[in-house]
């Protein structure tokens, strides 16, 4: 442990005073890698520490588990008590206080938490009642809706006041009777949704004020991360649990605000002094994270925001290396540069987990997964269809839903059939109606299956006798137990073993569940099932639990590759941007929205600054998207920052930089001049004799050509070369038979 006076003398003299905030409402405002986390986590240890403030009443929202997880293992570094302070995301903080005090407002106990999915399945039951809903009509478009909308603090009637006719092309009147009806439907089935951990703990405060004062008893020093993203709903329950004690601190960075998609709203952290007038704001200046290079780079691009507010953010750290800038001729190529030099950088010592690999969309992820596969680089993804998402897991932990809550009618719907019971459609309808008619659930109308259904009644009555015994052994198990036992006696096994190899590897999947939820219960002493599929809920994609899952089969030392969004927070020594290309970043959809490309730029700003040492970023002439090859332009935000970076070849070779603009594309792809070079001809990482860019070959069957693009080396090399009568191909020298012209 530190002694008190050691804690701020780690900190700069303004990072210091920010820390040694005491009492009453306080802003620290200031750019990326300038220590705002660093400053929010030593003023928590120098709150127990110098002021003696109980840890038991101090809380601290992050953005993910993950933040906050890191967060309690600092402060566990600095203090003693760390395990009594409560860190946690808003989500996970609005389910801890429901779970506690929900029944007040009507929720019962047992609710169940919908994600995305199920959210979706029961829009899709109930969009089809409301007149103005066309079959056409996406219910992902009235899932973001309604999520906006609860971003927003917006019932359903406050939603079909507002000014527009349409909200994203869906008529309002009929907007907002989907949201009614969607919202009776998930209280019929004791079950919240995602927006309403925030929504409805802010109405249980509102409501019970008895409620709110127990929470703030726990709650006397707050603190926010990354406030700049808050939204309407967060803001208002923040607010509403600084209300009496004022000891509100909140740390942020109007340019790294990314989730307006999702409803956060810059405004919350520009209007804080309006908030707080007595509010102390405090300025951090230097950046401790990233080489002088980077930094100089980031400060260049995010000056071309015009709504902005002026931050003065000065390197701590040398200039460094150069950032490089590389434009592969296709999204192979640029997969293939970035594995190239993931290798080089390993060659030189760092590890393959210092480097991070960051895209605007998933859909990138592929092309280079596959060059760092053939390069033999571990990698891991983060974010994406993970191990959650699957079938098979989520189909068992449907069984554990509907057995601490027998309400959960869509928990149901999904697993009645898995395996087959003998219980088809037209059953299923008839016990839906008379639960309907009943006010009741699905499982009451089984357990009533004879008197409902004419024929094959004992079916459904067998499967809610089955229920029964789960919801027993519910209580009972651990619960890395009870979804073994439910795995077994569900007949789940059975219907995997038909399922040939690949219901091997989903049966693997969910033996890596049952461990998980073992590993779970080490961590959380006496949790429950529920407490267990609370967490699971709440899982964001760049949470430790879930990558653990998700990567199982990778080694510790790997690449992250991860979205922009994903990375905020995080740093990493050597970082790689991909795809910097218009209609990527910027992404298509922003070009069109207010303020689009501006949230484009901070998104590129917040990947820029993860960088510590090392900053590549590349782009694709030619990329494959949606099975078309198209040629991309440049990313407008290239040209903000020409003179910040060096261009260069596949082998780190300086080039000219000069915007490429769709009037340069040709609609073949013209072979690249060949670049001066003082380098042998060979291999930088072996020393084996190879293939280069820009050299003349030739090929048995297709002739004279050059060599635009070398990936791999040894037996695994592979060249793109562009042939005069053949156009642009791919070969293996291994198998090609080339020869030097
Ligand atoms: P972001 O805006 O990306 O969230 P941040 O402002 O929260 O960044 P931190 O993550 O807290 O910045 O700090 C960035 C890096 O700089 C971390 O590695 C941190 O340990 C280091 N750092 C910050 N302040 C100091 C300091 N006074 N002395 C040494 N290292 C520091
Ligand atoms: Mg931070």
């Amino acid at each position: 442990m530190t002694s008190g006076s050691d804690l701020l003398s780690q900190l700069n003299p303004n990072q210091a005073e920010a820390a040694d905030h005491f009492r009453g409402p306080a802003l620290v405002i200031a750019g990326a890698g300038s220590g705002k986390t660093r400053t929010l986590i030593y003023r928590i240890a120098h709150l127990i520490q110098h002021y003696g403030v109980d840890p038991g009443q101090i809380l601290a929202v992050t953005f993910t588990n993950k933040a906050a997880a890191e967060m309690r293992e600092r402060a566990s570094h600095l203090i003693q008590g760390a395990d009594r302070l409560w860190i946690s995301t808003f989500h996970s903080a609005g389910v801890r206080i429901l779970r506690a005090y929900g029944e007040y407002i009507g929720l019962r106990r047992g609710f169940v938490i919908y994600d995305d999915d199920d959210q979706l399945d029961v829009l899709k039951e109930v969009m089809g009642t409301v007149p103005g809903i066309g079959p056409d009509t996406n219910p992902r478009v009235l899932r973001s809706i309604l999520d906006r909308a609860k971003s927003n603090l917006l019932s359903p009637g406050e939603l079909e006041r507002q000014a527009e006719r349409y909200i994203s092309g869906v008529p309002k009147e009929a907007a907002a009777e989907v949201y009614r009806r969607y919202e009776a439907r998930k209280k019929a089935q004791n079950a919240i949704d995602f927006g309403d951990l925030i929504t409805e703990t802010v109405r249980l405060f509102q409501e019970v004020p008895g409620v709110l004062e127990r929470v703030q008893d726990r709650a006397v020093f707050i603190h926010v991360d990354e406030y700049q993203d808050t939204n309407k709903a967060q803001y208002e329950l923040t607010r509403l649990l600084a209300s009496r004690d004022r000891n509100l601190l909140v740390v942020g960075d109007p340019d790294q605000s990314i989730y307006k998609f999702r409803g956060a709203d810059i405004q919350n952290i520009l209007d804080f002094q309006k908030d707080y007038p007595d509010a102390r704001v405090y300025r951090l200046e230097h950046n401790y994270r990233s080489s002088a290079r980077v930094l100089g780079l980031a400060n260049q691009l995010i000056e071309n925001n015009t709504e902005r507010l002026e931050k003065t953010l000065k390197p701590v750290k040398e200039d460094g290396h150069p950032v490089m800038f590389h434009r592969a001729n296709d999204h192979r190529g640029e997969g293939d540069f970035v594995a190239e030099w993931v290798t080089r950088l390993h060659h030189e010592g760092r590890k393959f987990s210092e480097i991070a690999i960051l895209y605007r969309t998933n859909a990138q992820s592929r092309v280079i997964e596959e060059s760092l596969r053939r390069g033999s680089i571990p990698a891991k993804i983060v974010g994406g269809v993970g191990f959650y998402d699957r079938r098979e897991i989520r189909d068992i932990l449907s069984y554990a839903r509907l057995s601490i809550n027998p309400s959960d009618d869509v928990a149901l719907r999904r697993i009645i059939g898995r395996p087959k019971r003998g219980i088809g459609d037209t059953a299923l309808a008839k016990l839906a109606e008379w639960a309907q008619i009943n006010r009741t659930s699905l499982l009451a109308a089984c357990a009533h299956g004879e008197e409902i259904l004419d024929r094959g009644g004992s079916k459904p009555v067998e499967f809610a006798r089955l229920m029964q015994a789960f919801a027993e052994a519910a209580d009972v198990y651990s619960p890395g137990g009870f979804l073994r036992y439910a795995i077994e006696s569900s007949g789940y096994v059975d219907l995997l073993r038909q399922e040939g190899q690949e219901g091997a590897v989903r049966l693997e999947n969910l033996e890596e569940l049952v461990n998980a939820a073992e590993e779970w219960s080490q961590e959380h002493e006496g949790g429950t099932i529920q407490d267990f599929l609370d967490d699971a809920a709440l899982l964001s994609s760049v949470d430790d639990m879930r990558a653990k899952q998700e990567n199982k089969n990778v080694p510790e030392d790997s690449v992250t590759l991860m979205t922009l969004h994903n990375a905020k927070g995080l740093e990493f020594p050597a970082v790689f941007i991909v795809g910097a290309e218009e209609g990527l970043l910027p992404s298509k959809n922003s070009l069109v929205e207010p303020g689009g490309i501006e949230e484009e730029r901070r998104l590129f700003y917040v990947g820029i600054t993860r960088a510590m040492e090392r900053l590549f970023l590349t782009a694709a002439q030619n990329r494959m998207q949606y099975g078309k090859t198209n040629s991309s332009e440049d990313s407008r935000f290239l040209e903000e920052i020409q003179g910040g970076f060096d261009t260069v070849d596949q082998y780190g070779q300086a080039q000219e930089y000069r915007q490429k603009t769709w009037r340069d594309y040709r609609p073949t792809v013209p072979a690249r001049p060949t670049a001066p070079s003082a380098v042998k001809n060979t291999s930088p990482l072996t020393g084996e004799l190879a293939y280069r860019g820009g050299e003349q070959v030739t090929h048995p069957k297709f002739g004279a050509g050059q060599v635009l693009a070398v990936a791999g080396v040894g037996d695994r090399q592979e060249v793109t070369v562009h042939f005069a009568s053949a156009g642009t191909k791919k070969l293996l020298v291994k198998f090609a038979s080339l020869s030097r012209a």
